[in-house]
């Protein structure tokens, strides 16, 4: 019998709550590990903070004399800080982070010890990154990556390290990371939304775009989550029958936290605050043992550092809790699996949220004009931003009940949908002074009103319009979230680069005035981007044979959805807005093909191993003592025995046929795995492993899970759903 399963429950039985004391207001440890303005007005110098806040504000280059005296004004804050290291902190195409450290501790030729950190190593550094995956932009032959400082990104001391966020990229300048091509779409994204907010505001100097993240995880105790070897090595369960109690009750969602999670939250929630990331919300999500956190919305570039920050220490904080952190889309079969959902606006640098309406007819035309435009945006590049939250493991997401469909639709609420449907009907050209007075009143003057009792939410919709923001919830609780948001603002970004020109067009050409010009364009918009516009039912059969006849597409693999990247409208529209060059855009499809394939592989390799060396091992063992028992009666009641061994001989039986089955399926799968293994061509070979050999785990799974019902409760392996999910 193996031990491992109840060894792992009786460890995980004995767990004490581990206490965190809360000392003091959380306002003032905000942001006290972050090298922030706050330290820069302290440590820097007068031209060098200018230096700094320039770089941050409009991009402009930070020379070399500066950057010494900003990496001698970091090395002693840091010290200060109890820091022996520093490390450049950068995002390679793994979707996670990664970092080098190298101490400040150094020697002098005269055997001296001193600390030492300059300009130059705060400005760049070669780690020997050679093996992260570039899509073969950087083979072992060619010169190394580099990482460059990111000072819109303050630095933090972490631990005892201070992190200092960077970009990481070739000789050539091409980008091998997320952040590269991030911060050129938010620079897109500036200068295409200023230009048009100067429509309305001359004094707007610069936009930026915001994201709120809503974090989704699992927790599962550490001993129990390290006894499987699907949860350690996939991150999700591949078999295991749901329990008999699971969500339907809906009792955990925003009930009262178990006790071991809230001592979890609370660290975490004190070292964001000393990181600086502002956590605001915590609560019980819909599954057993799942949760959320969400931070105040922050600008873009920052947002993400600070979730891929935050990821990286809730596993740690987490396993000082005995605890392990979930973050796949998908952790456990039967119940809701997590998303990250990404709320986005643009902001002016006067203080305007660009997608909230104002109080006078001007501030909601501008906001009817980001508005349409983004509806614009998404309608035309769909199917690239179902791209960008394409995953191995989100693919379980997507469709499920839960979450929205792979196929893009916005919701906009009733109500904006009528005033939508009333701009439609805007004369072309010139328009009355009645007209017009009409519009300012009756149709722009009258959005605040309506969104204040806009509340009906629609929660499958994958784009949906909040008020003040647009919430993208397609995306993955394990994905990077700068891969959607380079995306989003990019086509936003081309959109209203288009949408300027027009305008202009019609104002110089037709003599049109501005805020004329303004409503016949978005007219135009709002009749060719209806198909996007959808309020209903996200899962509903009929949505999704409506969607075919309205053209949108309905990617329901990674490897599919994948495919648009590399088309020529992507490719144009990359180029175009200087975010990525062809070849920076093939690497990354390569790179996520493989991700892919080396997922779905691992799955099934873990698949292969469970079945073989775990399952059916400790079923024949319950099967034998089956067997010894009829055996027993035969000898006892000779002939007899039949009417008595009725029900064991059945179970035999049964357990005979599915580990015959599962033998079938497995050799099936491994040799549709060898075949997948023999393809050359990336492309090729993740739809094999989508087609060929994923299809066989939901099978093998059946089986498995139908002997876990079957076989004594101490025979069982691997531990059940219902043990995983009862942390208290
Ligand atoms: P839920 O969607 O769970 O009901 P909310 O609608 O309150 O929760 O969403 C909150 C999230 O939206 C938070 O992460 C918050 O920071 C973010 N958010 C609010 N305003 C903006 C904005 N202007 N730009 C980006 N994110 C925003
Ligand atoms: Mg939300």
């Amino acid at each position: 019998m193996s031990r491992q399963r109840f060894d792992a429950m009786t460890e995980s039985r004995k767990r004490e709550r581990v206490g965190v004391e809360e000392k003091g207001r959380r306002s003032k440890l905000f942001g006290s590990n972050v090298f922030n303005k706050e330290r820069m007005l302290q440590y820097l110098t007068k031209d060098a903070l200018e230096s700094v806040q320039g770089a941050i504000f409009s991009g402009s280059k930070i020379d070399r004399k500066i950057a010494d005296q900003v990496a001698e004004a970091m090395k002693t804050w840091a010290i200060e800080m109890g820091a022996t290291h520093y490390t450049h902190w950068f995002q390679p195409l793994t979707g996670a982070t990664a970092e080098k450290h190298d101490a400040f501790f150094d020697l002098l030729p005269d055997g001296r010890a001193l600390e030492k950190f300059g300009g130059g190593q705060l400005v760049q550094q070669e780690p020997d990154a050679s093996s992260f995956p570039s899509g073969g932009i950087r083979n072992t032959f060619e010169a190394r990556g580099y990482t460059a400082w990111d000072p819109t990104s303050p630095a933090f001391v972490y631990d005892t390290t201070l992190c200092i966020p960077t970009i990481f990229v070739s000789y050539t300048g091409e980008a091998l990371d997320n952040k590269a091509p991030l911060l050129r779409a938010l620079n897109a994204i500036d200068e295409a939304a200023t230009a048009v907010a100067k429509y309305f505001d001359k004094t707007v100097v610069k936009v930026n775009a915001t994201l709120g993240w809503e974090q989704e995880y699992f927790l599962v105790d550490k001993a129990l989550a390290h006894s499987r070897s699907d949860i350690s090595l996939t991150g999700r369960t591949l078999v295991g029958h749901s329990a008999a109690k699971g969500q339907q009750l809906d009792d955990h969602y925003f009930g009262v936290i178990p006790l071991r999670a809230i001592s979890f939250m609370k660290e975490l929630e004190l070292e964001c605050m000393r990181l600086g990331i502002p956590v605001k919300t915590r609560h019980n999500e819909v599954a057993p043992n799942q949760f959320e956190l969400a931070p105040v919305f922050e600008e873009a570039n920052l947002a993400v550092d600070h979730n891929l920050l935050l990821m990286d220490v809730m596993d740690r904080i987490a396993d000082k809790h005995n605890l392990k952190v979930l973050f796949h889309e998908k952790p456990f079969a039967g119940i809701n699996g997590s998303g990250k959902h990404n709320n986005w606006s643009l902001a002016t640098d006067t203080g305007v949220n660009l997608l909230s309406p104002g109080s006078t007819p001007m501030k909601n035309l501008q906001f009817l004009t980001f508005f349409i435009n983004t509806i614009k945006a998404v309608d035309t590049y769909e199917e690239l931003l179902r791209s960008s939250i394409a995953s191995a493991s989100n693919d379980h997401r997507l469709g499920a009940n839960e979450a929205p469909p792979a196929i893009l639709s916005i919701f906009v609420g009733k109500q904006l949908g009528n005033v939508l449907d009333e701009l439609e009907g805007v004369s072309k050209g010139k328009l009355s002074p009645e007209e017009k007075t009409e519009l300012k009143l009756n149709v722009v003057g009258k959005i605040p009103e309506i969104l204040l009792d806009n509340t009906d939410r629609n929660r499958t919709s994958p784009f949906a319009f909040t008020g003040n923001k647009f919430e993208m919830r397609g995306v993955g609780s394990k994905t990077n979230c700068a891969k959607p948001m380079t995306i989003l603002n990019t086509i936003v970004a081309k959109q209203l680069r288009e949408f300027k020109k027009e305008v202009d067009a019609l104002v110089d050409k037709k003599s049109l005035k501005k805020d004329e010009a303004v409503f016949n364009v978005l007219r135009e918009y709002i009749k060719t981007s209806k198909r996007i516009r959808f309020d209903g039912d996200g899962y509903s059969e009929d949505w999704q044979k409506e969607a075919e006849r309205r053209k949108l597409s309905n990617n329901k693999t990674t490897p599919a959805a994948l495919q648009v990247l590399t088309s020529k409208q992507s490719l144009e529209l990359f180029a175009s807005m200087g975010v990525m060059s062809e070849k920076e855009v093939a690497a990354r499809q390569e790179v996520e093909l493989e991700a892919y394939i080396l997922h779905i592989q691992i799955e099934g390799r873990v698949l292969n191993e469970l079945v073989y060396s775990h399952i059916i091992p400790s079923v024949i063992e319950y099967q034998n003592i089956l067997i010894k028992n009829v055996l027993g009666l035969k000898e006892i009641y000779g002939a007899a025995h039949r009417k008595l061994t009725d029900g064991q001989s059945g179970i035999i039986e049964q357990i005979a046929e599915h580990i015959a089955e599962l033998k079938k399926q497995v050799d099936a799968m491994t040799d549709a795995r060898r075949k997948a293994n023999k393809l050359t061509d990336t492309r090729k070979k993740a739809f094999a492993y989508s087609d060929d050999v994923k299809p066989y785990f939901e099978k093998i799974r059946m089986h498995c899970d139908k002997l876990e019902m079957l076989v004594d409760n101490r025979y069982w392996p691997l531990v059940k759903y219902r043990e995983l999910l009862s942390i208290k």
